[in-house]
Formats: C-alpha cells, sequence, structure tokens
C-alpha cells in the first residue's frame, strides 16, 4: 500500500499545483475539453461503454457506478405519461453534510472539468436539459460557474452546435435553498420543480421516474468533473489509480483535531490514517486520536480502526463508509457523545417530517443524548435510545432516518465506557465542539470557517430546536 506523500501526490486527478485555472485558456492549456473532442466523435453507447469500463462510482456518498446510471436512462425508452422520454442531467451541487466542502473547493480550482463532464454526459445520455443545482448560499462558487458557463458558450463548447457537431447541450444553474435534504436526489428534482425539499416515497427511482416523471441521471459535481479525465485519458489509465474496487481518487475534507485540517485528493485505497497523519499532521501535541466521524451518515470509527483503506468495500468492512469524504477528527479531549448529540441535533431539525417514525424518532432521540449530557440519564434513557435507533432505520422515504439509527448506535456499540461514565457523572470532558458546517475555507491558512449559529439559525428559521412531536 502506497503511504509516500510525493508518489500519492502524482496520482492526483482533480487537482494540480497550477491551479487554479480561472479562464478557459488556463484549462485548455492543460489538455481541457479534450476529451469532449474525443467523446462527441463517438457515439453515445461508445461512451458510456468507456464510463462503465472505467467503473467510476459516485462521489457524493452511495458510490453507485455512474455508467450503469447513464446506461439506465439512455436506453429508458418511457417518458412521462408513457410518451416519448425528455432526458435530464441534474449535477447536485448541495453539498450539504456536515464536514464536506470539496465540491465547492474542487470549482474554485477549477470549474471548466465540471462543465465538460456535463457536456459528455449530456450527448451520452441524450439530454434535453442539463442542470447545476446549486445552494443559493454558496454566492462565490455560482458567480466562478457563471462566468465559466459564459466563456465556455462563447468558445461553442456548450449550448447550440457544439464544436461544430450538430449537437445542441442547454445547460443551467438552478439554485436551491440551504437545506441538508436538497442534497437528496428526489427532494432535488422535487425542488427543481418548484416544490418543498422533501424526498419522493422510496422506490422513485430518478433514472425511471426523474424530474418532471422523465428518465433523469443525477450526479455529484466532482463525480461529473472526473468523467472529463476519463474520457481524455481512457479507462484503463484511471483504473490503474486506486483500487479495483473503487478506482481513481476522492477530494477528501478533513477537519477537527489534528494540526493541519484541509482539502486533500488521495487515491481511494489510502489509509485514512495516512490522510490523518501525513496530510493533516497527526493529533496535536501530547493528544491520541479517540475517533473519525463520517459525516452524519455512516458509523463512528474507532481510533483502532483508522489503518482502513478509505475505499468503498474497506470501508464497508469496518463497518462505516465513505460518505462524500469528510472526515472529522476527534482527540481524547472531546466527547464523542456530544459530537453524536450535535448530528443527532442536525438530522432531527433537518427532518423535513413527512415520516412520523423519522421526526419523532430523531427528536426524540437527541432530546435523551441530551439528557445523557447533562448527567440526568438512566439505563431507561439508553436503553431507549437504542430501540429508537432500531426502530427508525429503514423507516422513512429517505435515509436520513437511517443514518441516525446508523450512527448514535455506533457511538454506543463502539464506546461503552463513555456511555457508563454518562450515567454516573454526565459528560466530564466539557470542550466545545462545533457541528462542521462548511462555509469556508482558506488554504494558506489550512483554516475553515464553520457555520457556529447553525442551531440558533435554524430556531429563528422557524425549525424548531424543541424538536417537534415529542
Ligand atoms: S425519512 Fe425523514 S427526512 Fe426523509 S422523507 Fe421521511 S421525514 Fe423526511
Amino acid at each position: 500500500m502506497i503511504t509516500d506523500r510525493k508518489t500519492l501526490n502524482d496520482q492526483r486527478i482533480l487537482l494540480r499545483d497550477d491551479m487554479p485555472y480561472t479562464t478557459l485558456e488556463d484549462y485548455l492549456k492543460i489538455g481541457g475539453f479534450e476529451g469532449l473532442k474525443k467523446a462527441i466523435d463517438m457515439t453515445p453507447e461508445q461512451i458510456i461503454d468507456v464510463i462503465k469500463k472505467s467503473f467510476l462510482r459516485g462521489r457524493g456518498g452511495a458510490g453507485f457506478p455512474a455508467g450503469i446510471k447513464w446506461d439506465g436512462v439512455r436506453n429508458n425508452q418511457c417518458g412521462a405519461h408513457g410518451l416519448e422520454p425528455q432526458r435530464y442531467l441534474v449535477c447536485n451541487f448541495s453539498e450539504g453534510e456536515p464536514g464536506t466542502y470539496k465540491d465547492r473547493y474542487l470549482v474554485n480550482k477549477n470549474p471548466y472539468a465540471l462543465i465538460e463532464g456535463m457536456m459528455i454526459a449530456s450527448y451520452a445520455i441524450g439530454t434535453v436539459n442539463a442542470i447545476i443545482c446549486i445552494k443559493e448560499i454558496y454566492k462565490k462558487e455560482i458567480s466562478i460557474l457563471n462566468r465559466a458557463m459564459q466563456e465556455c458558450r462563447l468558445a461553442g463548447f456548450i449550448g447550440d452546435n457544439v464544436l461544430g457537431k450538430g449537437h445542441d447541450f442547454p445547460l443551467e444553474i438552478f439554485l436551491g435553498p440551504d437545506s441538508y435534504l436538497l442534497g437528496e436526489d428526489r427532494a432535488q428534482l422535487e425542488v427543481i420543480e418548484g416544490k418543498p425539499p422533501w424526498p419522493r416515497a422510496k422506490g422513485i427511482i430518478p433514472v425511471y421516474v426523474g424530474l418532471y416523471d422523465q428518465p433523469t441521471v443525477v450526479n455529484n459535481a466532482e463525480t461529473l468533473s472526473t468523467v472529463s479525465y476519463i474520457m481524455k485519458n481512457g479507462p484503463e489509465w484511471f483504473k490503474s489509480i486506486g483500487t479495483a474496487d473503487s478506482p481513481g481518487t476522492m477530494i477528501f475534507t478533513l477537519t477537527g483535531d489534528i494540526k493541519t485540517p484541509g482539502m486533500y485528493e488521495l487515491p481511494l485505497g489510502t489509509p485514512l490514517s495516512t490522510l490523518i497523519n501525513e496530510y493533516g499532521g497527526g493529533p496535536l501535541m501530547g493528544r491520541q486520536i479517540q475517533a473519525v466521524f463520517s459525516g452524519p451518515t455512516n458509523a463512528v470509527i474507532p481510533a483502532d480502526k483508522i489503518d482502513t483503506p478509505l475505499d468503498y468495500g474497506s470501508m464497508r468492512k469496518i463497518p462505516s463508509g465513505l460518505g462524500s469524504g469528510g472526515y472529522t477528527v476527534l482527540d481524547n479531549t472531546a466527547c464523542v457523545l456530544t459530537m453524536g448529540m450535535m448530528f443527532s441535533r442536525f438530522l432531527a431539525l433537518e427532518s423535513c417530517g413527512q415520516c412520523t417514525s423519522c421526526k419523532t424518532g430523531t427528536g426524540r432521540i437527541t432530546k435523551n443524548l441530551e439528557l445523557l449530557e447533562a448527567g440526568e440519564g438512566t439505563e431507561e434513557t439508553v436503553l431507549a435510545i437504542l430501540e429508537d435507533c432500531q426502530h427508525i432505520k429503514g423507516s422513512g422515504h429517505c435515509y436520513l432516518c437511517t443514518e441516525e439509527g446508523i450512527e448514535i448506535g455506533s457511538i454506543f456499540y463502539n464506546f461503552p465506557d463513555v456511555i457508563v461514565e454518562h450515567l454516573e457523572y454526565g459528560c466530564l470532558k466539557h470542550r466545545d465542539l462545533v457541528m462542521p458546517k462548511i462555509k469556508d475555507y482558506d488554504e494558506a491558512s489550512h483554516t475553515f470557517t464553520f457555520d457556529h449559529k447553525y442551531f440558533e439559525n435554524c430556531a429563528s428559521l422557524g425549525k424548531h430546536i424543541n424538536y417537534p412531536g415529542i
């Protein structure tokens, strides 16, 4: 397993030392849009075959193979009301996962690879429209994308008669609300249709019933950016990086109790400990790593598992997950239960309330965690939390309630001593922790800015801090 920093850096695909690319010319100089030029001389089926062979997996969290999704939409002959299909491509640029900043970072470095990837996907899938759905609060990235799209339009890479080959690929930006659920594919489609960010019922798959009930591909921004490089260099080149199960690289967001938090692109299969120690500089002087949180989506990773390779299969085995590549490290001075409580509160507030089990379950778990924190919990409190964690898994339209059950349950499973300590004394590690909802990142100082007022803002926006239904 390669852990040497130079060798790992040499394998980067999306990030380079000469970035940012602030003009189209910068991108063209390094071979930008070569992938699109190649693709447009191929048939859509051949392009899909390249993406399938590359085994590119979605970088938004689920890790579903992009080529299979594209194939499903391309070959879906059934549109809304059984009529001829009007296919859509949506780039999910919501990045609502606490602890993640990769899509914004990538677009700040190079917006053109995303645009190119979307044009390649549009042609392969046969779309009538391609949409970048981005949170309206990401003003800087919206402006970068608008400017880059304008340049690409003038240069003939977007719009009518792309590259003079007779294909029209429209591309537009849609601004969505600052809601965690905007990142849920089916909720995102609802928002583009003018409705609230409430996920559609389980089993309604966008490949079959997507935007305006038409076949739709929803891909993450990093996934689509990677497509450009695969088309340019070929699937074998892509598979030579990473592992067989998880080819390529991923941009990781590393936050928390380490010396140099930051944004790092690594080949998949690199151990989590390399990310933390080699890139993140390891724990602060005199401290030890206690746990690593992979957003609110996955099971917490205890310190004895940090040598696990960062790939889909290995992470699933321990069991946790890659998620969208955001890792928050806690050292031995922090309370894992407090961190879990913050994620739980986040999920309870962001739950849309369509499914009673989710809204009341996440709220009840959060309230009980607060009791434990305050030293007012009993064995019944612990049992109630564990029971709720079991019951809410898989009980809602979307994955949010399952995330809650998995993450909170994993804290109780991996840190029984912490729970016993809380039953006896309440929380003994009174250190302020921040919910890592990232607002910005300063690369020079390796500093993230967080939404410190998130919970206050939720209350003022009418998302009740007292958990409705409890
Ligand atoms: S599971 Fe929760 S967040 Fe998802 S649709 Fe149901 S209530 Fe909303």
